[in-house]
């Protein structure tokens, strides 16, 4: 199938064209003739289906009916809202909204807390179209008077189930209050619980369900490899599999805010370009990293879930657990970053004896046994136990050098620690591992040249284990 076959508008092609895409992926097959014949939409999808794209060229091709090039704020009043739960996800929807709609005279603007709110009212007061927005602020600018809904026709929830975890939901039904009651209403979820299933109830009218992935399923397009090895040499680990891969652009994910800033400072006192995104930052540095990120110019981002979720950057092509996460579905979104639209993924997980329970519950979501893969000198069970008491005691000693360097704006004990780069260390040598010689990756860690036909290829629709409409208790049947 090819796009010019879903009924969209010259100007959307030719933006279709411009961004590369020469197929249209399952679920804009399916949900862009849904949406633009006018219908609400229950939609089963995760990120990296192109599900943005499926709810945001309908939109477009709707609002473009009316759209005009007056200077006059009145004739600019908002007619799409769409919301997502973090400020990434929503400028991420924000860039495919303009670049979507580069050739349409339609104004969009991005509202998320963190930052000023002046700007954002300026903006507003100017006249936009559509508004992507976090709850939170959106309902800051309802209380200052600077948004108003009665003109909105088309309203999206975006990863529903992600707004639920961050307790949105409360916020969303103010906002639901708010908006006319004759508009068409889209809502996307990578899962579905009875909670979002009463949401869905509340917001759709005789919803079109629409399913696209098995949920918690995986992409198969990605390759999933276990390292074992303990704890206190994780970050050693770490530092030697991106030594060994210098060109390959990495996210790490790991489980705290704390862990996330040490992590990336021991790479970068490593001579590995990394920085770190969580939800302390400032929204001026998690963008500025981020762009760095997509930019090529920063090699390894260390994030941890929240910060993470939504984040897309075109052909990542690997994601290293660096902790598992407690929850198996995590595991699935973090994960979900790379392997997008078809692209080769590779999906790494370092984990310790510790963490093994974790692993099995991963598997058992997932329906797949990872591949185990000790590398030389960081199998927990072929390293003597000393010598790894004696690294977890540096370790330890490097944390408090980290803590320092934290307080004192970057300590000399922190500084004088370096992992072996080319020469052995007596504790590698003593288990027979060259440093010096280079490594040879695992099948699974090894580069993938290979890529599909076009930059598009879809992802294969996969069948769903039950049918969402089951899952929903007859919602579309309304
Ligand atoms: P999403 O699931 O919306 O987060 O999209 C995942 C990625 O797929 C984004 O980087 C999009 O730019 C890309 N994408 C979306 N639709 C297509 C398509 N039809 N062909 C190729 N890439 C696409």
């Amino acid at each position: 199938m090819i796009f010019a076959e879903l009924g969209l508008i010259p100007e959307l092609l030719q933006a279709v064209a411009d961004a590369g895409y020469t197929e249209p992926t399952p679920i804009q097959q399916q949900a862009i003739p849904v949406i633009l014949g006018g219908l609400d939409v229950m939609g089963g999808a995760q990120t990296g289906t192109g599900k943005t794209a499926g709810f945001t060229l309908p939109l477009l091709q709707r609002l473009a009916r009316h759209a005009n090039t007056s200077a006059s704020p009145a004739r600019h009043p908002v007619r799409a809202l769409i919301l997502a739960p973090t400020r990434e996800l929503a400028m991420q929807v924000f860039e495919s909204v303009t670049g979507y709609g580069r050739h349409l005279d339609l104004r969009a603007a991005c509202i998320y807390g963190g930052v000023d709110m002046n700007a954002q009212m300026q903006e507003l007061r100017r006249g936009v179209e559509i508004v992507i927005a976090t709850p939170g602020r959106l309902l800051d600018h309802v209380q200052q008077k600077t948004i108003h809904f009665q003109q909105v026709e088309v309203l999206v929830l975006d990863e529903a189930d992600r707004m639920l975890d961050m307790g949105f939901i409360p916020d969303i039904r103010r906002i639901l209050e708010m908006l006319p009651a004759n508009r068409q209403s889209l809502l996307f979820s990578a899962t579905f619980s009875e909670e979002i299933r009463k949401l869905a109830d509340r917001m759709l009218k005789n919803p079109k369900l629409i399913e696209v992935a098995r949920r918690n399923t995986v992409s198969e397009t990605i390759t999933h490899v276990v390292h074992p090895v303990s704890a206190g040499m994780k970050r050693n680990l770490l530092a030697h599999l991106l030594r060994h891969q210098p060109d390959m652009q990495v996210l790490v994910f790991v489980d705290t805010k704390i862990g996330c800033g040490r992590l990336a400072h021991f790479l970068e006192r490593n001579g590995i370009s990394a920085d770190a995104i969580h939800g302390d930052k400032s929204q001026q540095q998690r963008t500025e990293t981020l762009e760095a990120f997509k930019g090529g110019r920063l090699r390894v981002l260390v994030a941890t879930d929240v910060a993470a979720r939504g984040l897309d950057i075109d052909e990542l092509p690997c994601v290293i657990n660096f902790e598992l996460p407690h929850t198996a579905e995590d595991y699935v979104h973090r994960i979900g970053r790379t392997g997008r639209a078809g692209h080769k993924g590779r999906a790494v997980s370092l984990v310790s004896p510790e963490e093994k329970h974790w692993l099995s519950e991963i598997q058992k979501l997932i329906k797949l046994e990872i591949p185990r893969e000790a590398v030389p000198g960081f199998d927990p069970e072929t390293v003597s136990p000393e010598m790894d008491a004696s690294e977890r005691g540096h370790s330890h000693a490097r944390r408090g050098g980290d803590a320092r360097a934290g307080r004192e704006g970057g300590g000399k004990g922190a500084r004088r620690e370096r992992i072996p780069k080319a020469a052995p260390s007596p504790m590698i040598a003593a288990d027979g591992f060259d440093f010096s010689k280079p490594y040879e990756p695992s099948a699974s860690l090894a580069p993938q040249e290979e890529k599909l036909p076009t930059r598009a290829a879809p992802t294969p629709p996969v069948k769903p284990q039950r049918p969402l409409a089951a899952l929903l208790g007859g919602l579309g049947k309304k």
